[in-house]
């Protein structure tokens, strides 16, 4: 199902909905009106039908060259074979992905955390955010390749380049894209605050953090809550503000590890 976004953006909807993808991964096919050649961007699943909709939008145009976001199966597995159909470079900032000739990605963007990065479309005044952003609620920021600091700041350099709108990996468009990351930092910011509190509060492992803090979302979801609450706490640590046992699964917040427990109300000295 393809779908314009603006003169320059096509959207193909892959065939793959789940609580993760939402709708389904977007496959994007970018061109400046008039253009002889495409660009396209996370072919998405293996999916044949999926990469005959992607040439069809391509509407017979060469593709110069395909990127990914990311190397998740639902954005790149079925990248290379898309490539080769296609006859164009592939280019991914992950180690052993690009094809030979394909361009370095590394060298030129800035909005890059673990294996992900992020396309500016300056002409549309927009990015295209991968699992970054998405177009609907919020991303999963996976321990132990995600790490929560590198993601807050790539959301400050999204920030720094004023987009007016996000092209999501899931989900619709983002017209209100500097709103909308502003918005993710604050629920990041939130979320960390939850996690401090639960520690607080008594809970040591990340299931347990995760049965409080994430009480009112589907038990589906938990395994990827846990996660996003190991990235959380794995930031923490490196910030000192948390510290784990040897075997990096329980925790408590720094100081609190010698705290005895409180004395029984029997116990108690006069005058307390
Ligand atoms: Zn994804």
């Amino acid at each position: 199902m393809s779908e314009r976004w603006s003169s320059r953006v096509t959207r193909v909807l892959a065939p793959n909905p789940s609580p993760l993808t939402l709708e389904g991964t977007n496959t994007f096919v970018v061109a400046e009106p008039g253009a002889g050649t495409v660009v396209v961007i996370d072919p998405g699943p293996a999916d044949d039908g999926h990469a005959l909709a992607v040439v069809e939008a391509c509407g017979g145009r060469g593709v110069e060259l395909v990127l990914l976001t990311h190397t998740h199966v639902d954005h790149a597995e079925g990248a290379r074979a898309f490539a080769g159909r296609v006859g164009a470079p592939l280019a991914a900032i992950a180690p052993g992905w690009a094809s030979p000739g394909a361009p370095d990605l590394a060298a030129g963007d800035p909005v890059a955390a673990a294996d992900h990065c992020c396309f500016q479309l300056a002409a549309d005044r927009a990015v295209f955010t991968g699992d970054h952003v998405l177009g609907r609620g919020t991303t999963v920021v996976e321990w132990p390749g995600g790490d929560m600091a590198d993601y807050l700041a790539s959301l400050e350099l999204l920030l720094d380049l004023r987009p007016e709108r996000l092209y999501p990996g899931h989900g619709p468009l983002v017209p209100d894209a500097v709103a909308r990351v502003e918005g993710y930092l604050a629920h990041r910011r939130d979320r960390e605050a939850q996690v401090l509190a639960a520690l607080a509060a008594g809970d040591r492992t990340p299931a347990e953090i995760v049965a409080r803090v994430y009480a009112e979302v589907d038990l589906a979801l938990h395994p990827a809550a846990e996660l996003s609450v190991r990235a959380h706490l794995v930031k923490l640590a490196r910030e000192g503000r948390v510290t784990s046992d040897p075997s990096g699964e329980r925790f408590t917040l720094t100081g609190d590890a010698g705290r005895a427990e409180p004395p029984p109300a029997g116990a108690r000295p006069p005058g307390a």
